[in-house]
């Protein structure tokens, strides 16, 4: 059996490992369309490779899993984080796991897992076939299937599909002109822009718990914040974008959010804490005792936000006043108009529809023996090893599957 793997990227390389290792006799090519395999591996975790997670403190898949949490769930019963974990350290990556439980190798070098990809999948004898950009498929009697490339065509018995996320759609067309449905590709995990003036002010300020939603959506998240010269990021903010990249492709990038400074959930004892503060200092400024170990410049910020003067007493705040700074506090509104960068990951929301595959092999309801796996399909995750778990889990599956 001759089977193509068009993609030489992390679910690519899963795919063909497995399907090799599984079944030796078959003829397993990948063929990838650059120069290098792996390029995305290279640079991921800022070249470090945050190859997965110990979903420590994971209590449903949806929290990180925004898109594709279901298929996850079904999937990991065959290959999850511990296999992929306990995969990597058989051969031969010694493994660490960071007190934020994010996975990576202990050289902190993403070239330890290229090696170890690359030369396994030699050892098995997968033929990989760089400068191989596949421009068409086409559908043959006897469900083979005919690869159209540069200057050749290439027939297969099977393919998988791993040619990883397409914010702008292209390169799904050809799938789509096979029948299936695409979920609409738009960009997620990036920064927020916020055109205030004010706020710039406190470029660098990192707010290490917060709460930010989506007023009128229930799109939020919570975790540390940095603002920028741009506006804001940080994985509170990079979480929130990946929930709702769809919402928020569809206004345009241009929506409110409302920042809760404090990380309490519970708005009274926001209130408590500042009126006990107000009744034990009352002598005292109001800028200079700082509540919830916020940066001394945010709170300053925030009590001229309250429309307060920072020389104002605690015990001269009245109700109104101490109202206020709990508002703002807690509920603290900006405009995004658009969307930043985050050079460190970013991923596509959207892709092959799931309702278009076999939940169990992951091959094509439409096209018989063609597979899909990785980025391509509508799966995404937020920061943290998830979106390369995702690669692993759903190139084990296809190569489990592939070659039955
Ligand atoms: C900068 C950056 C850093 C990241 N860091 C992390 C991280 O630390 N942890 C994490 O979990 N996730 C991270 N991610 C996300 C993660 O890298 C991807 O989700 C994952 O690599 C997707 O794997 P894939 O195999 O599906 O696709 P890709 O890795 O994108 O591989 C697809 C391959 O297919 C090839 N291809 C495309 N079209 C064709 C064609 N027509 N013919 C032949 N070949 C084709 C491409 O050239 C590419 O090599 C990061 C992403 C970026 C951009």
């Amino acid at each position: 059996m001759k089977i193509a793997i068009i993609g030489g990227g992390a679910a690519g390389f899963f795919a063909a490992i497995t399907v090799k290792s599984l079944h030796p006799e078959t003829d397993v090519y990948i063929l990838e369309k650059a120069n290098k395999v792996l390029a995305k591996v290279g640079v991921s975790g800022g070249g470090r490779c945050n190859l997965t997670n110990s979903f420590e403190g994971v209590t449903d898949l949806k929290q990180v899993y925004p898109r594709g949490h279901k298929l996850m769930k079904r999937l990991f019963k065959s290959f999850n984080e511990r296999n992929s974990y306990e995969w990597f350290e058989a051969h031969g990556v010694r493994l660490v796991i960071q007190d934020d439980h994010c996975v990576f190798p202990q050289s902190q070098d993403s070239q330890s897992i290229i090696d170890c990809l690359v030369n396994e999948a030699h050892r098995l004898g997968v033929r990989i076939l760089p400068r191989h950009e596949v421009k068409g498929i086409i559908q043959q009697p006897h469900d083979q299937w005919l690869l159209t490339l540069t200057d050749k065509q290439m027939a297969f018995d099977r393919i998988a599909i791993t040619t990883g996320g397409a914010p702008r759609g292209k390169g799904l067309e050809y799938l789509s002109a096979l029948g299936h449905q695409i979920e609409s590709p738009v960009p997620s995990l990036f920064t927020f822009n916020i055109n205030d003036k004010s706020l710039r002010q406190l470029m660098g300020t990192v707010v290490t718990n917060t709460i930010v939603q989506m007023p009128g959506t229930k799109f939020r998240s919570s975790g540390s914040l940095l603002i920028t010269h741009w506006g804001m990021s940080g994985p509170a903010i990079l979480k929130l974008s990946s929930h709702a990249a769809r919402h928020l492709a569809e206004h345009q990038y241009q929506v409110p959010i409302a920042v809760n400074w404090t990380g309490c959930t519970n708005n009274s004892d926001v209130q408590t804490l500042l009126t006990e503060l107000a009744c034990q200092h009352a002598q005292k400024q109001l800028s200079t005792i700082t509540p919830f170990q916020l940066p001394s410049r945010l709170w300053q910020f925030i009590i001229e936000r309250a429309g307060l003067s920072v020389e104002k007493k605690w015990g001269e705040m009245g109700k109104k006043g101490l109202n206020k700074l709990v508002e703002t506090l807690v509920n603290d509104h900006y405009d995004i108009n658009g969307k930043g960068a985050f050079k460190e990951e970013f991923v596509t929301c959207g892709g092959i529809a799931l309702s278009n595959v076999n939940l169990n092999t992951l091959e094509s309801k439409i096209c018989p023996h063609l597979f899909f796996a990785g980025e391509v399909l509508d799966i995404d995750a937020v920061t943290g090893g998830f979106n390369l778990q995702a690669a692993w889990t759903t190139g084990y599956t296809v190569g489990r599957s592939i070659g039955e």
